[in-house]
C-alpha cells in the first residue's frame, strides 16, 4: 500500500477535490426528506429543463453506435455565428477545459485565476503539474488586467461563478493585447447576461471562449460543452481530445434538438430573469448576470446552509470557493414555486 502510493504524481498532494452542489439522493438519505420535497437550488441548473424536442430526439438515439459529431458542430457554428473550424466540443465545458489545459500547461508553469471563481480551473492547473497564481477580485468583483510575465493561461469567468458579475470587454481586450498567454473566457452563464464577448474570438488568436449546453439549454445531465477557439488551437484540440471528444449519441442528438428550439430556451431564460429580479429584491443580494445570486449572510455560511438543508432546500455554501470567505451563499434561481419555498426558509434562517 505504502509502496504503491509513492508512485502517485506529487501534484496530487496539492489537489483540492472539486466540491459539487449537493444532490437529491445525498440530502434525502441524510435528512430523511423525500426527494420530491427537496428544492434543489445549489447547482445552477435550469428548472424548466430542455425543449420538448430534446425528449423526442432522445427516443431516436441508437445506443449501439458511436457518436457522430458533424450535425452538432454545424448547429453550434450557426448558433455562435462562427466557422465550424473554430468549434470544439467535449463532455461538458469541464471536458473541454480538461483537453485545453493539457494542450498548454506543463510542469512548473503558471496560470492566473481571479478568486473567488469556479474551482475547476485550479484543479486542472494542479493536475497538469502547473501552479495557479490567485489574484483576488476587487470590491465589485472586478479583475486586475495585469498578467504576470510567466503566466501561460489566464482564466476569466464571465458571468463569474459564484459572484454573478460580468467582466468588461475593455478589461478582456487589455489583457488579450498585453499578454501572449492563452486567455480562457468562461461564458457558461452568458445566455442569462446582457452581453457576450464571443465576437472577440474571431479577432484574437490567444482567446478561447468556453460555452455549455448545461445551463440555459437545460442539458446538464447530458454533459455537453463546447468552445470557440482560433483555428490553430482548435486543430491541436482535435488531436489531443479523447476519442469521440467524450460526447455520446444522446448528447449529440439532444444538443442538436435543443439548438433547433432557441425560442424555448429564450422563454425559460426570460422566466428566470424575472424571478432573479424578485429574489434579488427580497434578499438584497449582489447584482447578478447569471441564473444564481450571491448572498451575504450575517452568520457563517455553513451554519446557514445546514439550516436550509434541514428544511429540504439545497443552496451552496460558498466556503468551498477559495477567497469567498465564510459569509456567502449562492442560490440558483428556481421556478416561482421553488423560489417561494426558498424565500420562506430564508426569512426563518437569515432573519
Ligand atoms: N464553468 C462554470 C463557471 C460553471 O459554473 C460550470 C458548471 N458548474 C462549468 C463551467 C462546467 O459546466 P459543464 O461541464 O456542465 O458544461
Amino acid at each position: 500500500m505504502e509502496k504503491s502510493s509513492k508512485s502517485l504524481r506529487p501534484c496530487l498532494d496539492q489537489l483540492k477535490p472539486y466540491i459539487a452542489g449537493k444532490g437529491y439522493t445525498e440530502i434525502s438519505r441524510k435528512y430523511g426528506v423525500p426527494p420530491e420535497k427537496i428544492v434543489k437550488l445549489g447547482s445552477n441548473e435550469n428548472p424548466y429543463g430542455p425543449s420538448p424536442k430534446v425528449l423526442s430526439a432522445m427516443q431516436r438515439v441508437s445506443p449501439e453506435r458511436y457518436p457522430e459529431p458533424e450535425e452538432l458542430i454545424t448547429s453550434l457554428a450557426e448558433y455562435t455565428k462562427c466557422p465550424e473550424q473554430m468549434i470544439v466540443i467535449g463532455a461538458g465545458m469541464d471536458g473541454v477545459m480538461d483537453t485545453l489545459t493539457r494542450l498548454f500547461l506543463d510542469k512548473g508553469e503558471k496560470t492566473q485565476i481571479y478568486t473567488p471563481t469556479f474551482s475547476y480551473y485550479e484543479i486542472l492547473t494542479t493536475l497538469c503539474g502547473a501552479t495557479p497564481l490567485f489574484v483576488p477580485r476587487g470590491p465589485r468583483f472586478e479583475i486586475s488586467t495585469k498578467i504576470r510575465e510567466e503566466v501561460k493561461m489566464v482564466f476569466i469567468c464571465s458571468p463569474n461563478n459564484p459572484t454573478g458579475n460580468l467582466t468588461s470587454g475593455e478589461d478582456v481586450k487589455t489583457i488579450l493585447e498585453s499578454t501572449k498567454s492563452i486567455v480562457f473566457l468562461d461564458e457558461a452563464y452568458v445566455e442569462f447576461a446582457e452581453r457576450s464577448l464571443l465576437k472577440l474570438a474571431r479577432k484574437y488568436d490567444n482567446l478561447v471562449v468556453g460555452r455549455t449546453m448545461s445551463k440555459a439549454f437545460g442539458l446538464a445531465g447530458l454533459r455537453l460543452g463546447y468552445a470557440v477557439a482560433p483555428e490553430w488551437i482548435a486543430d491541436q484540440y482535435r488531436r489531443a481530445a479523447p476519442p469521440f471528444f467524450g460526447i455520446t449519441c444522446a448528447s449529440v442528438a439532444t444538443g442538436v434538438a435543443a439548438l433547433s428550439d432557441q425560442d424555448y430556451m429564450k422563454r425559460s431564460v426570460d422566466k428566470i430573469l424575472t424571478e432573479r429580479d424578485r429574489l434579488r429584491k427580497e434578499t438584497g443580494s449582489h447584482p447578478s448576470q447569471a441564473n444564481f445570486l450571491y448572498i451575504e449572510t450575517a452568520e457563517p455560511s455553513d451554519i446557514v446552509g445546514e439550516r436550509f438543508l434541514q428544511r429540504g432546500i439545497i443552496i451552496r455554501d460558498c466556503r468551498s470557493f477559495r477567497g469567498a470567505g465564510d459569509y456567502h451563499i449562492r442560490v440558483s434561481v428556481g421556478t416561482p414555486e421553488e423560489n417561494d419555498l426558498f424565500l420562506t426558509a430564508y426569512r426563518e434562517v437569515c432573519a
